[in-house]
């Protein structure tokens, strides 16, 4: 529950974070877009006031002589006499074609406006679009209306175009002797977008940075909080086990004195040597146990020492599974392979046999069946090669990425058959680490388990 709370915030949190982000970016790059339109306007009024001024021309004037030479041309060929409606509706889209190209082809303001723009700076990579308004011929006092938004709808004057790309630069109105025309001069930068991204690229680089960056925190924090409640729930389970451990040999114990106090007992020699026997021995369980859990306390404060000596390593192994074979009493079958004569290495005998008696220990308690395991020593590149196979009940995937934990234990129900505290594959690692060398498990649950154990020498 905790766990999902946590999570909903902290993604709650992030997503809050993106769309402030988001509102930012969006709020920026609409005020860059504003800008850039801007500065473009005022760079061509610039232009179109220095025309004027020092040499006396809009940057129309051809288009304007043409287009007025065409109109009287049309008029004298007798535009105004057309009565027939369908053939005066294909003369006016002539005329307009005509106009509309010459306004485009024949006029010097975007020449001038490219020039000036690159002399100063500016992007000059744009297009002019030119969108005629009004257009009518005139001849004395009679007019003919060729074009208007009027009579077109759907254009919209003054408005802003629906191409946002699109910077209006001018609204344009000239009166000839022959016609009378209301233009719209654009110019279009077709890379608008890139060059205002590029504009915010650092705004863009850094927001996104700090999304990752508080991603990547939270993301740290979680798996850290996840970790200490996985150590968490593994210390709960580990005192509980102990508690179990702990309270068989005591409870033995505790029925034994009872049993030495019945009086038919107490009659009987070889009972009362039996209950003793019985009494030493759980203390002696009892002992190792307490003895354990101060080991533990004992190698989490110091980096344990080894007290290393040259060993002929097939010997020390030997002697260390005839010993196990000895206390062995569930018909365990053990084989073994060696093939390190001469070997010598540098180890700790006793931390380096109580690496061995546990992965022994465990391949005997974690079996079903009759155990059958199989202990194999070589060398290979200079590393003592130490293997333990067993046909027990295997390990799963998962949790063999765990098991060389402190206190973890496989699950296996709440069988309490495999009794344990998590601690013996957590030894055997560091005693493994300790030496310089390393272990490792392969398994099939079902089929059974190999630990290996690499030294080098
Ligand atoms: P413990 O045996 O006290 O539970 P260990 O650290 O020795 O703790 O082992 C950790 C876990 O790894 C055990 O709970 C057990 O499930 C699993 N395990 C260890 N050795 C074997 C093995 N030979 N076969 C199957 N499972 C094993």
């Amino acid at each position: 529950m905790k766990r999902n709370s946590i999570l909903i915030l902290g993604v709650s949190a992030i997503l809050i974070l993106i769309a402030v982000q988001y509102y930012i970016i969006n709020g920026i790059l609409k005020q860059k877009d504003e800008m850039f339109d801007l500065r473009y306007k005022m760079l061509s009024k610039e232009v179109i006031d220095m025309l004027g001024n020092r040499y006396h021309t809009n940057g129309f004037d051809t288009a304007i002589y043409l287009i007025n030479d065409y109109s009287a041309s049309q008029i004298s060929k007798g535009l105004f006499q057309i009565s027939d409606t369908a053939v005066l509706r294909q003369k006016k889209k002539e005329i307009l074609n005509y106009i509309n190209a010459s306004l485009n082809y024949q006029q010097d303001l975007s020449n001038y406006l490219s020039v000036f723009f690159e002399r100063q700076g500016y992007e000059k990579n744009f297009n002019t679009v030119i969108e005629i308004t009004y257009l009518e011929i005139i001849d004395f006092d009679k007019s003919i209306p060729i074009y208007s938004n009027e009579v077109f709808p759907g254009s919209r004057r003054g408005q802003r175009p629906d191409n946002l790309s699109r910077i209006l630069v001018n609204p344009y109105n000239f009166e000839e002797n022959n016609f009378r025309i209301h233009f719209d001069f654009f110019i279009d930068f077709s890379d608008k977008q890139e060059l205002i991204l590029k504009e915010t690229s650092i705004s863009l680089a850094l927001s996104t940075l700090s999304i990752l960056v508080v991603l990547i925190i939270f993301l740290i924090t979680y798996r850290n909080l996840m970790e200490e409640k996985r150590l968490s729930n593994l210390k709960t389970d580990f005192i509980n086990n102990m508690t179990h451990e702990l309270k068989t040999p005591l409870s033995t114990i505790t029925i034994a004195g009872k049993t030495l106090e019945m009086e038919q007992i107490r009659s009987n020699d070889a009972k009362i040597l039996e209950t003793a026997k019985l009494i030493g021995k759980q203390s002696i369980h009892l002992n190792q146990l307490i003895n354990l859990i101060l080991e533990i306390s004992m190698w989490e404060r110091t980096q344990f020492e080894l007290d290393k000596r040259p060993v002929d390593i097939e010997e020390l192994l030997l002697e260390i599974t005839d010993c196990f074979k000895a206390g062995l009493n569930n018909g365990a079958e053990i084989k073994e392979d060696y093939n390190l004569k001469g070997i010598s290495l540098q180890v700790d005998i006793v931390y380096f046999t109580t690496m061995i008696n546990n992965l022994l220990s465990n391949a005997v308690k974690y079996s079903v069946n009759k155990p059958e395991i199989l202990v194999e020593g070589f060398s290979l590149e200079r590393n003592v090669i130490i293997k333990v196979t067993d046909n027990g009940i295997g390990i799963g995937r998962t949790d063999q990425k765990h098991i060389f934990d402190k206190f973890y234990r496989v699950s296996h129900g709440n069988i309490h058959k495999f009794k344990g505290l998590g601690l013996g594959l957590y030894y055997v690692k560091r005693i493994a680490e300790a030496h310089g060398g390393n272990v490792a498990v392969a398994s099939k649950p079902g089929k059974g388990t190999t630990f290996t154990i690499h030294l080098p020498f």
